[in-house]
């Protein structure tokens, strides 16, 4: 029998590429891991070969089954979120031998809990509010020929954004009200193109940062984006959002809270993503850190 197995997206890395990186190793398709057509629980290591989307597949399926089998990291996505904060290399030959080879570490999960629906487990983060809907609104192939350009791009047909009130409840602490544009609760705190979202959020600290979003905070991160990698066609669009959001520019920009449990509740419906996948229309949130739930060979 095989011991390891590597769970990958035939989108993201071809099944040539991962057989002469992985010659003995049992190849699965994530998709069937989400459907319960396939079992991990045999394995000793488990290989993630896709995006933040596979990470999260894998990650639902080992807390599930309360399994810590190590996992490796193959970052051939967008995001790549908890690979980039782990400092595992984006070179798919260097990310096959720390997969295989690398020191392992025990990092965070984060866990979402909406109403009756079974828990979310996640790695990266997750947001509420303008954040969830650039998500659901970037254009699938734009985000694969472009990256995290694409994320500009949706989050300018996401504009006009809508304000959001929200209470936060942070462990046992008194709920505060907030109004803002976006929530994000994180794992991790780096986003692509080096942007520092939550510069002290660490993966093994056992606490979840939430960063409380205003209008402005927002443009200037669109404006890092934006200069690492600038093409003319996103200049237009970017004007003109800009001049959208300086009616509203006037409100507070950026708030750190820190907590091991995080209830969110919201005024109104609002979008929920999940490490980069839209989860849907959501009142209230709790979220939960689960300290070194997770084995990933960094
Ligand atoms: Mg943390």
């Amino acid at each position: 029998m095989s011991q390891v197995a590597v769970v990958y997206n035939p989108k993201k890395i071809s099944l040539e590429k991962l057989t002469s990186l992985f010659p003995e190793a049992e190849l699965l398709i994530a998709k069937q891991v989400k459907k319960g057509l396939v079992e991990l629980g045999d394995f000793s290591k488990l290989i993630v070969a896709g995006g933040d989307g596979t990470l999260r597949i894998v990650v639902q399926y080992l807390m599930e089954n309360h399994l810590k089998t190590p996992i490796g990291i193959i970052p051939v996505g967008t995001g790549n979120i908890l690979a980039r904060n782990l400092g595992i290399s984006l070179d798919i030959e260097q990310a096959a031998k720390t997969a295989m080879e690398g020191k392992l570490k025990q990092i965070d999960i984060g866990k979402a809990k909406v109403r009756s629906r079974s828990p979310i487990f996640f790695t990266g983060i997750a947001g509420l509010g303008l954040d969830a809907k650039i998500m659901e609104k970037t254009d699938n192939r734009l985000k694969k020929r472009i990256g995290w350009v694409a994320y500009i791009e949706g989050g300018i047909r996401a504009l006009p954004a809508r304000f959001q009130r929200f209470n936060i409840t942070v462990d046992n602490q008194q709920p505060r009200r907030v109004k803002v544009l976006t929530l994000m609760i994180a794992n991790t705190g780096t986003l692509p193109g080096r942007v520092e979202l939550i510069p002290d959020a660490e993966v093994d600290d056992g606490n979840l940062d939430v960063a409380v979003i205003g209008p402005r905070w927002i443009w200037n991160w669109i404006d890092v984006l934006g200069r690492i990698t600038w093409q003319n066609r996103f200049v237009r669009p970017l004007v003109l959002g800009r001049k959208l959001m300086d009616a509203t520019a006037d409100l507070k920009s950026l708030e750190y809270l820190r907590g091991r449990k995080i209830k969110v509740e919201s005024e109104t419906e609002c979008t929920l993503q999940i490490d980069g996948d839209p989860i849907g229309e959501v009142k209230e949130v709790s979220f939960e850190v689960i300290p070194k739930a997770l084995v990933v060979s960094c």
